[in-house]
């Protein structure tokens, strides 16, 4: 095939996933694999359209409040694993996590985030009454959680006492190339499972995975791609992988922000009605990482409401951002730069059309 007519092909699996939303994995790995910067600005037309279509110019915003980067996991590519001693590690307490609801309240978020490491301090019976408490004092506000993988019945325990939502990044699909992330005492198949429970439980589910982690080939991506279109999930988080120097992929190359921005038209195409952030980590590796990502399709952005002292503890990779437009006090040159592109954001819960 010419180069002329490799774009071609692309283009018009472009064409069918945006009218089928249905492609088979040889499609998915040649789509991603043969990929052009011509075909990339065809599909972000596209995905643009659709995004407008079911969603407007609104930016929906979530407040990310990182209360624990305390982690019982060794997963290969985090800085917070357990095995990194060098970790300055921290816990917010219950009325931290409440002054963070507070003041990200007042700046306009509907939304809060509660991320953090696996940390056994947080038992059901402590992580449910942040949660109640949360619940009781912000009525019209969603509440997500974002802690690992746990029991169906913490889950549910959880989940009765006031969360809507959960973010677990499947992190890959495909089983050995899991193997080759993270210790051999985490599994695919328990993570997938977790997502399946979250479901059923009735949480608005989460999921997504790092782009160009180590050894990450274009069948990966293909089977994430049909994993997302299974589990049909309201949010799919997605940004590129970002090497830390403590941790045993330090040396690995970064995920590229062009890939990434890729894999977001792609995704909003198959499920045109979910929240996709343009994330921290897409942020981190281009500067104008954000707005690219907007104007590839997503429509979230997730600023850091944690306290300003604990922000840089939470280093999940090198260099992460944590101030300036990341950071939520700054929501307003935020909503400058959205509105730049022609965007902007909304106060509200941003439930996803898809429930
Ligand atoms: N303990 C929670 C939260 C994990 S941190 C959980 O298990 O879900 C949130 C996400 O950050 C992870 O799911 C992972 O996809 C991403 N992440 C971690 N380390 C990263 C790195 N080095 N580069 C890019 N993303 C990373």
């Amino acid at each position: 095939m010419t180069p002329n007519d490799r774009e071609q092909k692309v283009k018009s699996l472009i064409d069918k996933l945006c009218l089928t939303r249905d492609l088979k994995r040889s499609e998915w790995t040649e789509l991603i694999r043969e990929r052009t910067p011509a075909s990339a600005e065809y599909l972000f037309e596209r995905a643009r359209a659709v995004r407008i279509r079911c969603y407007g110019h609104d930016i929906y915003i979530r407040g990310l409040i990182e209360f624990t980067n305390y982690c019982r996991n060794d997963c290969y590519y985090c800085g917070i694993r357990r095995s990194n001693s060098n970790a300055v590690r921290y816990r917010l307490t219950k009325e931290d996590i409440l002054a963070c609801c507070e003041e990200g309240y007042r700046l306009g978020f509907r939304t809060f985030v509660l991320q953090g490491g696996e940390d056994g301090w947080f038992t059901d019976e402590r992580l449910c009454d942040i949660v109640s408490e949360i619940r009781a004092h912000f009525p019209d506000c969603a509440i997500t959680l974002s802690v690992g993988e746990r029991s169906y019945d913490s889950y549910k325990k959880l989940y009765d006492a006031g969360a809507d939502r959960y973010l677990l990044r499947h992190e890959t699909y495909d089983a050995e190339h899991y193997g080759r992330l993270h210790p051999a005492s985490l599994s695919a198949s328990h993570r997938q499972k977790c997502l399946r429970d979250l479901k059923k439980i009735g949480y608005q589910v989460g999921t997504g995975f790092m782009v160009g982690s180590p050894y990450q080939t274009p069948e990966n991506l293909a089977d994430d791609m049909l994993f997302l279109s299974r589990l049909n999930p309201q949010m799919v988080g997605i940004g590129p992988f970002i090497p830390h120097h403590e941790t045993p992929f330090a040396h690995m190359p970064a995920g590229t922000a062009e890939l990434t921005l890729f894999m977001l038209g792609l995704i909003r195409l198959l499920l045109p009605r979910v929240l996709l952030p343009a994330t921290t980590a897409l942020g981190t590796i281009a500067e104008d990482g954000r707005e690219k990502g907007i104007l590839a399709g997503a429509n979230v952005v997730m600023p850091n409401l944690s306290p300003a002292q604990v922000r840089e503890k939470y280093l999940l990779y090198d260099n992460k951002l944590c101030t300036g437009d990341e950071a939520a006090e700054s929501l307003n040159s935020l909503k400058t730069r959205m509105e730049k592109i022609g965007y902007h954001i909304a106060v509200s819960r941003g439930d996803s059309l898809n429930i």
